[in-house]
């Protein structure tokens, strides 16, 4: 028996997907991770996971990707379930208005980030989720966290990604340093760095990363598993900061287009939230100009139109 919120669903990611293939202005992939910058702009991806626990996809959905900044939803999320609403001293919960990497607004706001999803902020993140553990623990911890929210112990980092970024990662190196300078952080740069980078190289695909963000449309329950991930309010004020926060300098026009709580990464994933309906994940890897998927935005535009699921009404 369907629900009837997903009455039709295939059909309008088999129309999704076609309007995809055809579109040949597709965005550049992200030229500042080499690893990323290689991987091919034609691909495109598509998944909806139902709070009832159906999953449906459409265009290349067997390929894995780097999931990148989507990874700091579920750091975010494991960081709370730790150490709960004490995580906000250290991290604000405001919009950038710069990009993603800004390093500007440290210093006006003497080390604290302004959000946990830019880099500071996810790097202040990854520092509190370290807590003097050994870097190989709290990245164990985080995978370990991700396999339980997909329900699939088949994730993993691809530790070539990761091994490309902290190769190229003078600008999140100085992020770190400046934030420690400020006596922001408790660990040593190089230990968060390591579990920043590798959580940001979690390669999954759309399946995956749809049924792992399913919690945060279900009232903070898996409805896979049956298992309460986080309470019904900590969810609900995840999918605020994915609102406000998750599209970098780009929040407020995702906001005005596809009307959903959603987070991207530079390798071209969205992870959005239809509350009490739907999990949904795109993956296409050329991005717009301030980093965010080109065609993953078009799509959930798309989809927030046959569906009529913005949160801001049909
Ligand atoms: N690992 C990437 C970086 O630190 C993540 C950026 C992103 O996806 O926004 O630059």
């Amino acid at each position: 028996h369907r629900s009837s919120e997903l009455d039709g669903i295939q059909d309008i990611l088999d129309e999704i997907a076609a309007a995809m293939a055809s579109r040949t202005d597709r965005g550049k992939a992200a030229g500042y991770i080499p690893e990323l910058a290689c991987v091919d702009t034609g691909q495109f991806a598509i998944a909806v996971a139902g709070v009832d626990g159906q999953v449906f996809c459409g265009g290349d959905v067997g390929t894995p990707f780097s999931i990148q900044s989507v990874s700091k939803v579920f750091t975010l999320t494991l960081a709370l379930g730790k150490l709960g609403d004490t995580i906000w001293s250290r991290v604000g919960r405001e919009p950038s208005g710069n990009a993603f990497n800004s390093i500007m607004q440290l210093e006006h706001e003497k080390g604290r980030p302004r959000n946990p999803f830019i880099n500071a902020g996810a790097i202040t993140v990854a520092d509190l989720i370290l807590a003097g553990h050994a870097p190989r623990e709290a990245i164990g911890e985080i995978i370990r966290f991700v396999r339980f929210l997909a329900d699939d112990e088949t994730i993993a980092i691809d530790e070539k990604v990761a091994r490309s970024e902290l190769d190229h990662g003078d600008r999140n190196a100085s992020l770190a340093h400046f934030m420690r300078s400020f006596g922001r952080l408790d660990n040593p740069v190089d230990h968060v760095l390591g579990v920043y980078f590798h959580h940001c190289a979690l390669a999954m695909t759309c399946r995956q990363l749809a049924v792992s963000g399913l919690y945060l449309a279900a009232g903070g329950m898996n409805p896979m598993t049956g298992t309460r991930v986080i309470s019904a309010e900590r969810a609900r004020r995840i999918n605020a900061l994915m609102l406000t926060c998750g599209h970098y300098d780009g929040s407020g026009e995702f906001a005005y287009r596809v009307g959903l709580p959603g987070k991207s990464g530079v390798g071209g994933a969205i992870l959005a939230v239809a509350p009490g309906k739907a999990a949904i994940a795109v993956w296409s890897p050329g991005l717009d100009p301030v980093g965010n998927s080109k065609l993953g935005a078009e799509a959930l535009e798309m989809l927030a139109q046959r569906t009529g699921w913005s949160v801001f009404g049909a």
